[in-house]
């Protein structure tokens, strides 16, 4: 049978509201108000800067927002952001940006600073595997750094970081990219926090950046290179309202219609969290219950709320594991390439009676191997 799209636990592109799904339906033949499809509506008209204006209210309505930061609509992925980020913050300085090396993403992220400026990783989990993140003692980050980088969910091992990392003397930099919107962030902590639609929020195309107006004043880039390309500069995109090019329209106005369902169905974000968590401890519970036929991958404390990761006792249990789950109807649940075993993505718009099916569903698995 083929599997099921509420019961769609895919890493990325994560699962999207139903309500949310079926609106998009209707938009790609016509948009009520417009009378025209979603895929031909000029980026230049005036519904499209409505849209781009009540997106941007929104997010900072949600995330409590102050007037100094600018919120832009983006291409190129988190990935772009790896290199965008430092070749604006790092070019031309002497002290090292600082980075937190604790999964797969964060890793990404080093060879591109690398290529920009000096850049020193404070703090490695590489030895251990990643299955834990560092404490405060373990993370002496200093007064001169340029800017401070870490990622808040490490999206394919299964870790997140439950607190602010940093110090308020040094720009915070976040990739937020698989856990934005999914609670509040103290948002006027950070600097800078950059983050794609398609695990979280909306369809892959269109990457949020959120920087402080102070990061971007003149004595703080006039060390950075003047032949940066005019579309690599956040400037660029500041003042041209986030439409500077043809930007990706149907992911903004998908994105758009997740905020509006977070706003007015979920009612915020600090509801969103509940849920959210009521959510990973119905899975976190069956892991800890099931006297070790599922092993959790990450530490107790540094536990993601949108990723569970676990692994069953052999290689070829988890494939059977696979299998079966998808016969029953459930997708996306084998684990990244880089790590495999299980990952159960639970992001906002994946409903709490999909992740109880599928705890039921892994009891049952458990309880069959036994027989
Ligand atoms: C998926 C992911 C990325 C990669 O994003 P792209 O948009 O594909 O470039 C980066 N960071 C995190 C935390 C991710 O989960």
């Amino acid at each position: 049978m083929n599997p099921r799209n509420r019961l769609n636990f895919s890493g990325g592109p994560g699962a999207l509201p139903e309500s949310v799904l079926l609106q998009v339906q209707q938009a790609i033949v016509e948009v009520p108000e417009v009378g025209l499809s979603i895929l031909g509506i000029s980026h230049r008209s005036s519904w499209f800067a409505a849209v781009i204006t009540e997106l941007e209210n929104n997010i900072r309505q949600l995330l409590g927002l102050p007037e100094n930061y600018h919120v832009l609509f983006l291409q190129g992925g988190a990935t772009q952001q790896f290199s965008m980020v430092p070749m604006t913050l790092l070019q031309g300085k002497t002290a090292p940006a600082e980075y937190v090396h604790t999964g797969y993403w964060s890793g990404k992220a080093l060879p591109a600073a690398q290529r920009e400026g000096p850049m020193r990783v404070v703090w490695s989990g590489a030895a251990s595997g990643f299955r834990q993140l560092p404490g405060d003692a373990e993370l002496a980050f200093s007064a001169e750094a340029p800017y401070i980088h870490y990622v808040s969910n490490e999206t394919v091992e299964g870790l997140q970081f439950h607190r602010v990392l940093g110090r308020d003397d040094v720009p915070r930099v976040c990739d937020m990219s698989s856990d934005f919107l999914s609670k509040p962030c103290e948002a006027q902590r950070f600097s800078l926090i950059y983050a794609h639609a398609q695990k979280n929020i909306g369809p892959a195309g269109v990457t949020v950046v959120l920087i402080r107006d102070e990061l971007l004043r003149d004595e703080l880039l006039r060390d950075a290179s003047t032949d940066l390309p005019e579309f690599l500069d956040y400037r660029t995109h500041i003042k041209a309202h986030s439409n500077a090019n043809t930007p990706p329209v149907f992911a903004i106005y998908v994105v758009l219609l997740v905020t509006r369902w977070l706003m007015q169905e979920i009612g915020g974000l600090a509801r969103m969290d509940q849920i959210n968590r009521s959510k990973a401890a119905l899975l976190y519970s069956l892991l800890d219950r099931s006297e070790g036929f599922y092993r959790a991958r990450a530490e107790p404390r540094d536990r993601s709320l949108m990723n569970v990761t676990f692994n069953l006792a052999t290689p070829e249990m988890e494939q059977r594991f696979l299998a079966e789950s998808l016969a029953a109807g459930f997708s996306g649940l084998a684990g990244h390439r880089a790590t495999g075993g299980i990952r159960a993505s639970i992001y906002n718009g994946l409903a709490l009676p999909a992740v109880e099916q599928l705890a039921g569903f892994m009891e049952d698995f458990q309880r069959r191997q036994k027989r």
